[in-house]
Formats: C-alpha cells, structure tokens, sequence
C-alpha cells in the first residue's frame, strides 16, 4: 500500500463526518489482496476502527429504490431480469408519470428514507427522455430528499444537465473486475462505464458505484474491483454491494453462491480501501441471515436500501429491518 503503512489507516479528514473527500492513496492489487487474506478478526478490527474514525458506528442511512422504467433494456447484463436478452418473468414498461413517482418519493420520505434512487432500464437515455428527467428530479428534491439516478451510459452533456437539475449523486456500477467484466456484459465496455462515471464526477454530481458478488467471479476480481473503485480519481461517495440474486432465464440462474464470510471480507475491504464512502448492502439482504448483516454493519457498512422491492427483485420488510435495527441497537442516520 503506498502512503500508509500496514496497520494505519489513511489521515482522517477535518472536516464533519461526510463523503464528500478526495482519495488521495493509490492501492495496487497486491496491496488490497494482502488486506483481503488477513485473519478474519484482524481484518475485521480493522475496518471497524477505520469505520469510526469517519462515521457513527450505530447509524445506518437508508435509501428507497424506484423502478420509473422497467425491462426490455438492451444490453446484456447476465444477472439482470430487465434484459430484452433473457427470458425473464419481467414485462417491459414506459417511464412512470412524474406524479405516480413523486407520490412514491412522498411515501420514502414518510417512512424514514433521506436519499430516493430511482432506476431506468435504458442502455442510455434518449435525448427526448431528458426533460422528464429533469422533472423528475426537481420534484424529487423539492421533497427534501437527496436524489439519486441510474439510467445508463451518460454524455458529458446530460451529465452537465442533471447537474444542473440538482441531482445529488448518479449510480454507475462497475460490477466486477476490469478482467471479468466481458464474461458478464458483451453489449459494452469497462472503458464506456469509466467514461460515464468521469462525466458524473466532471459534471459536479456524487458518484455512486459497486458491484455485484456471487457472478462466478473469483476472490481476486472481487478486490480487484475495489482497487479500481478506490483509485478513480476520487472514491465514490456511495459504494453499493450487491450479492447477486439469481434469476431464472438469466445466464447466472445457477451461478455458484458467495459465502457469507467472503461477503464480509469484501465489505471490509471496501470499507477500509474507501473510508469515507457510504458502503451499502444493496441487493441480496433477503436471502442474508440477520446475523450476516450484523457482521456487515461491524464491517463497516452504513447504508442499506430498504422497501420490499429491489428493482425487480425482494428486499427485506421494512418492520423486519425495524426489528434487526432494534436488536442491533441502530439507528437511521
Ligand atoms: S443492469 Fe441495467 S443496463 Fe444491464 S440489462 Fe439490467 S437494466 Fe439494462
């Protein structure tokens, strides 16, 4: 690891306890892969003292997910119900009305949620797409909710004009490594979704990118995705980890699951490779135990999306995450 030694974490920023922090640490392979193998309680001691030098170890944000456009997308992604490329339970719909979505943003809002994410299957969106867009995110924001959008590849210039709508962060994951990437999506390049994410950052907004475990990926993809996240030229603000669900008529139906404690090795990881990052258990918490998402919030993981749909796939019910909260003794942030 260049610029800390073993042991040490990264310099903690003065500043109040936010994201918003450049990184400034440029981590190899080799480096994040020696982290990676550390003994499980030393790994995990680890990211839990990283994580309180930078956040409250008791509070977890929550994000709501809205599907305003779902299925028939183009690409290929193989873990996806949404792909016009597999034969999937999941029917193709238009972009939801602006009021049907700011009723449900109303409704996030009401039940806890500070940020609203909403999600378009779209390769990328259409010109005569963007300024419903742009309504949307006004009437989002004019909630009070921070406001988040995945809708694909972005040029420069629709990122300049959510920007200036006052998108709060855009969602671009990278999925996997840059070496796994071509066995899990053909109909683009790493390279389009790094140019995207340069435009987001460019642009102003705060950027939001993960990935997804349990593709068939092995130990090292998996670190090594992170090692490109943390060396963008600045951390994501917001880092989602999926654990992959698997979809029947999608080419990973019966990809071999992630173990529970691979899972947390690389919340911890995440967690110590991005100190200042919203880590977030995304997709996949339905089928963890409560004791596996103890072990992530002890990791470091501070944000979960809650609701009882993720995009098109379950999510835990908001009073079984109240109970988990109460037994942890957590709090939304
Ligand atoms: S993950 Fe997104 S881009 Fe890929 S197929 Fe699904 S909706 Fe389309």
């Amino acid at each position: 690891m260049l610029g800390a030694k073993e042991g040490e974490t990264k310099p903690i920023p003065s500043q109040e306890k936010s994201p918003a922090r450049a990184v400034t640490q440029e981590w190899t392979s080799q480096d994040a892969w020696a982290v990676y193998q550390l003994p499980f309680n030393d790994l995990l001691f680890r990211s839990q003292s990283v994580h309180r030098e930078h956040f409250d170890p008791n509070r977890v944000q929550l994000s709501r997910l809205l599907n305003i456009k779902t299925g028939g997308c183009p690409e290929d992604c193989g873990y996806c119900s949404q792909s016009s490329h597999h034969s999937t339970a999941v029917a193709p719909s238009k972009l939801m009305e602006v009021e049907k979505i700011v009723a449900e943003a109303r409704k996030a809002k009401e039940s806890g949620a500070t940020r609203y994410c909403m999600g378009a299957a779209w390769r990328n969106p259409k010109p005569r797409d963007m300024d419903a867009i742009v309504e949307i995110v006004g009437a989002v924001k004019q909630l009070g909710l921070e406001t988040c959008l995945t809708l694909g590849m972005l040029d420069r210039g629709q990122a300049d004009r959510l920007s200036a709508a006052g998108l709060d962060y855009y969602n671009h994951n990278i999925d996997t490594s840059e070496s796994y990437y071509p066995s899990v999506i053909s109909t683009r390049t790493f390279a389009d979704r790094l140019d995207t994410l340069s435009h987001v950052h460019e642009a102003g907004m705060k950027v939001c990118c993960g990935g997804i475990l349990g593709m068939g990926e092995s130990e090292q993809d998996r670190v090594d995705m992170l090692v490109t996240l943390s060396n963008l030229p600045k951390a994501p603000e917001s880092v989602p980890i999926n654990m992959l669900i698997p979809i029947a008529g999608t080419p990973m139906a019966k990809a071999p699951p992630i173990g529970p404690i691979e899972f947390v090795r690389i919340v911890a990881l995440a967690r110590i490779m991005m100190p200042a990052s919203f880590v977030r258990l995304s997709a996949g918490r339905s089928a963890m135990t409560d004791e596996m998402q103890a072990l992530c919030f002890f990791a470091g993981a501070n944000s979960i999306f809650v609701g009882d749909t993720l995009l098109t796939a379950g999510n835990p019910q908001d009073e079984a995450d109240r109970k988990l909260f109460r037994r942890l003794g957590l709090e939304a942030l």
